[in-house]
């Protein structure tokens, strides 16, 4: 059983991330927490000269409602976004939270012929704690 638990969250129709949030909330001890992140990727400094700052927080802001929506009944989780790189993000997340698992998707459907998705790979190879990958 598991005290802080880390669930990173993408949006994509095919990913199934309730799976992962119900995973997590099986094996999470009494009193513990639970973390979804989503990390926005960073828009290289060449693009972003040409992006509106106005844009960026507006596209910021629906992320966090897109993530408030797919946590839905799950009243007892938190949700956080940041902007970085998505593995080494989920990475510093983890270890600045003090996780002590993290639940995370081996990669988009259609692609079971590849063990982990780069980000799943990431993760797994330098967690600071244990990662529940699901297949
Ligand atoms: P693929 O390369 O097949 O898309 P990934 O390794 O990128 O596989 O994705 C596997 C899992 O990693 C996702 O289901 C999600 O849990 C996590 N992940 C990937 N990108 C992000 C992101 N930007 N923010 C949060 N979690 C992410």
């Amino acid at each position: 059983m598991y005290k802080n638990i880390l669930v990173p969250i993408i949006f994509d129709e095919s990913r199934n991330s309730e799976e992962a949030l119900k995973i997590a909330e099986r094996v999470l001890e009494e009193g513990g927490k639970i973390t979804a992140l989503h990390v926005i990727e960073e828009v290289p400094s060449y693009a972003a000269t040409y992006i509106d700052e106005s844009r960026i927080r507006q596209a910021r802001t629906e992320v966090e409602a897109a993530l408030a929506t797919k946590l839905g009944d799950h009243k007892n989780i938190s949700s956080r976004v940041v902007t970085g790189h998505p593995g080494r993000t989920i990475l510093e997340v983890a270890e600045d939270m003090g996780a002590d698992l993290i639940v995370i998707a081996s990669h988009r459907p259609g692609l079971q012929d590849y063990f982990l998705g780069s980000t799943a790979a990431r993760v797994v190879r330098h967690a600071p704690c244990g990662v529940h990958v699901i297949r």
